[in-house]
């Protein structure tokens, strides 16, 4: 399928003058209807050209073209600093942000495939009853009316709310507001059915019941104001359902409902055991099957028996079920049931599945835009990502693609360098041109393809270990192993097969001490940057304050010295319903969040809004000494130092996120670091220096777990422990443990396999 090769024809989109953040009047042409894939050092701004520009003037352009009554409701988008970009098709973006953390939506409900199950049931299940909203969950007339379709409930537990050893006078009743001789109180002691003075412990079963669930008669009620009401019996269990239960509590406050929540369980709803529809749409069956039994199944699994039905079955709905459980598969998510909440999905496994979505879309012409889709992917299921970007481009779409993974960037038609280095030393074009002309390049792109892979001579000896013993969580079967201290392992497999499973339960409920490193958000990040995080304002403000004699408040945008238009945050943020909020820049400090006077105090010549502008790498040699200086070597050192020490932690990618935390944490000894996945976002020439400082951690007393599909790591690791075979239920063993050297003679493991072609 070789494409005629790639020309910078004026047919291409074209860019002329990017300069957002560090890119330098960047000018280029990207080829229509084909694979374009962007290269560079993290931090050298692809993303600012691509994300930042390309996407965001589609986005723009695309709205203009709608009348001004409907524009009105759009989202506004900033023109990027560029001079013009031209000959855009409208941008579909593919990228890692979570699916939406709705309890109703999907696996099977985001890709389609449980809308075309429904209308199958509905038409030839053996009591189809023709009617397709009876198999929806999300639709009140097939909803199991117990969970209302979330397939999980809360149910309370009236053992919480009582102390059978007291009498309700003694005070008994153990929900909050129930105090004695409160006005909830005397509903019950003043009850003529009840014995106020009856320990509960010698109540009959009758009086428990009229207790709990009673509701016939009056009582009367003395409230502190002196009124007396007279008012309707209702038992206590009944009452707090009806209260926190049926209605909507987000009135109450936060302590309140945390109260409440203590005297609720749950789990899977017990009427319809989590397949979340009722019982007349449950009894609709295909050969025994009904629609929940089928999204229960794996992916894997579903495809086998729906392709039992062909035969039987002449309806075109197998063959689009089939097809899209196929895709599913294709991508690597074979694993997955199609009842899988998507809030529980990662972002890696979210964006293969938009990506699943759009294959099945009859538009051509768009501009398709995706940020790593290898995240998270196995060296082995790499090669079937590329098939699936083939077939979106062979409609006759435009793809680009952000990425750093050496065997998705040989899809590319066309392959474009930012660089030469990040931040400041980035910003620049510095290769054009195919992937075999990139093999042979001078820039750090070219030599990382052309380094061959070497493998870890001789890993460190153990000290003691770590059990993980008859681990089962999700598809975990039972397994057991120890992970060695004071060395570095890596934890393998291919996507689904078990990994977090293994190391996050594990050490989650066994070992307190250890540190997880994630890339999960950090929270008010639109008002922390990377100085706030590692405490460094305290002592950059009193440098300030020691230089002008004013107060130290005075330097901090969250206080006294905030912009009064954008109340310090830089940006105006315009919330739009159903969509990403929108921001635009505050013209009155120029973005740089504080008031003019503040500016006049200055620091070896620098203000403080110079200050919080300054990269880590910058700051490093301003900050002469102390505590200053070694945050800013540890941005450095955990290869972010090019992140502005005043950046909005908002603008940070998850890879960015996870080195910050990290950089934060890495002081210390004999501690537990546990990082998933740290070569997200990371160029090859970059990973050399992931693997030094993982290197360096270890070796200054502690331990250090990596979940990890880079087979430079893993060729690197002391350790490594090999899950699978493959994903869900027939992974959740561990296939291999031994040294990398090993592994790679370990024909039976997939990630051997692939490690061996590695080092070859
Ligand atoms: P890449 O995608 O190649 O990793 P980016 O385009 O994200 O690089 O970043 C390029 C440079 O611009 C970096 O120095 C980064 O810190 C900076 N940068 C990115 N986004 C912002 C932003 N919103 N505000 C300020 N600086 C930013
Ligand atoms: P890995 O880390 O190797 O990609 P995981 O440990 O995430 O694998 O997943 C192992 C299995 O457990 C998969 O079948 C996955 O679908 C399932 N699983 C993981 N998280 C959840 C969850 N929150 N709910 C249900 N199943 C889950
Ligand atoms: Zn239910
Ligand atoms: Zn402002």
């Amino acid at each position: 399928m070789n494409q005629t090769p790639v020309t910078a024809t004026d047919e291409g989109i074209q860019v002329v003058g990017a300069r957002e953040n560090n890119l330098r009047d960047v000018s280029l042409v990207i080829p229509k209807n084909r694979i374009t894939v962007f290269v560079g050092v993290s931090g050298s701004g692809k993303s600012s050209l691509v994300f930042d520009t390309v996407a965001v003037e589609a986005q723009r352009q695309l709205n203009a073209t709608f009348p001004w009554n409907i524009r009105h409701d759009l989202p506004k988008f900033e023109r990027p600093h560029v001079d013009a970009v031209t000959r855009l098709t409208t941008p579909v973006v593919v990228d890692q942000r979570p699916l939406g953390g709705n309890a109703r939506s999907t696996v099977g409900t985001v890709t389609d495939v449980y809308t075309v199950m429904r209308v199958l049931f509905a038409n030839h299940g053996n009591d189809g009853l023709g009617q397709t909203w009876l198999y929806s969950f999300n639709d009140p007339k097939g909803m199991c009316p117990e969970c209302e379709g979330l397939g999980r409930a809360r149910r309370v537990s009236p053992e919480l709310m009582i102390d059978r050893g007291k009498s309700i006078a003694e005070g008994a009743i153990l929900l909050p507001g129930y105090t004695v001789g409160s006005a909830n109180w005397q509903f019950y002691a003043n009850y003529e059915r009840l014995d106020a003075e009856k320990k509960l412990a010698d109540y009959t079963d009758e009086e428990m019941h009229t207790l709990l669930h009673g509701s016939s008669g009056t009582v009367e009620v003395t409230y502190p104001n002196g009124n007396v009401l007279s008012l309707r019996y209702e038992g206590l269990v009944d009452s707090f359902v009806r209260r926190h239960l049926k209605r909507d509590t987000g009135g109450m406050s936060k302590a309140a409902r945390d109260k409440a929540a203590e005297f609720f369980t749950e789990g899977v709803c017990p009427t319809c055991e989590g397949a979340r529809l009722n019982q007349k749409a449950l009894a609709t069956r295909i050969d025994g099957h009904n629609i929940a039994d089928w999204s229960q199944m794996q992916v894997s699994d579903l495809i086998g028996v729906v392709a039992t039905l062909r035969e039987r079955l002449d309806t075109p709905l197998v063959t689009t079920i089939i097809e899209t459980l196929e895709q599913i598969q294709a991508i690597g998510l074979g694993y997955l049931t199609l009842d899988r909440s998507t809030s529980t999905l990662s972002g890696g496994e979210g964006q293969r599945l938009k990506l699943v979505n759009h294959l099945g879309s009859e538009l051509t012409g768009l501009t398709y835009i995706f940020d790593e889709p290898s995240v998270g992917l196995h060296p082995r299921d790499v090669s079937r990502l590329n098939d699936l970007l083939r077939a979106l481009r062979d409609k006759g779409n435009t793809v680009l693609v952000v990425e750093h993974d050496p065997d998705v960037m040989a899809v590319a038609d066309h392959v474009v360098e930012i660089g030469p280095r990040a931040g400041v030393h980035g910003g620049t074009i510095v290769f054009e041109g195919s992937h075999e002309e990139l093999r042979a390049a001078d820039t750090l792109t070219g030599q990382g393809l052309r380094r061959t892979g070497g493998i870890k001579e001789n890993p460190r000896p153990w000290g003691r270990t770590l059990p993980i013993v008859n681990a089962t969580a999700n598809n975990l079967k039972n397994v057991s192993t120890e992970i060695p201290t004071g060395v570095l392992t890596a934890v393998t497999g291919v996507a689904g097969a078990g990994k977090s499973s293994l190391i996050a339960h594990a050490f989650r409920a066994q070992y307190p001490g250890a540190v997880f490193v994630d890339q999960s958000p950090i929270p008010r990040s639109s008002r922390s940057t990377p100085a706030s995080y590692l405490k460094l304002m305290d002592p950059i403000r009193k440098l300030f304050a020691k230089a002008s004699g004013e107060d130290a408040s005075l330097f901090s945008f969250n206080s006294k010295g905030a912009c009064e238009e954008c109340e310090g945050r830089g940006l105006l943020i315009t919330e739009v319903a159903y969509m990403d909020p929108v921001t635009t820049h505050c013209e009155v400090c120029e973005g740089r969040r504080f008031k003019e006077s503040v500016l006049q105090h200055r620091v070896r010549g620098k203000n403080i809004a110079d200050v919080l502008e300054m990269s880590a790498e910058e700051a490093g040699e301003f900050f002469l000494s102390g505590p200053l200086r070694a945050k800013a070597n540890a941005l450095i050192e955990t290869g972010i130092g090019y992140l502005g020490l005043g950046q909005s932690l908002a603008t940070l990618s998850g890879g960015e996120r996870q080195r910050l935390k990290l950089a934060d944490r890495l002081s210390g000894s004999g501690t537990v670091y546990i990082l998933d996945e740290p070569t997200t976002g990371l160029h090859l020439s970059d990973i050399d220096n992931l693997v030094g400082l993982l290197n360096r951690i270890v070796d200054r007393g502690n331990t250090v777990i990596v979940i990890e599909h880079d087979l430079a790591v893993i060729s690197q690791a002391d350790w490594v422990i090999d899950l699978g075979p493959e994903g869900g239920n027939t992974g959740g063993e561990i296939v291999f443990t031994g040294t990398p050297a090993d592994l790679a003679r370990a024909a039976h493991s997939h990630t051997g396999q692939h490690l061996s072609l590695y080092l070859a």
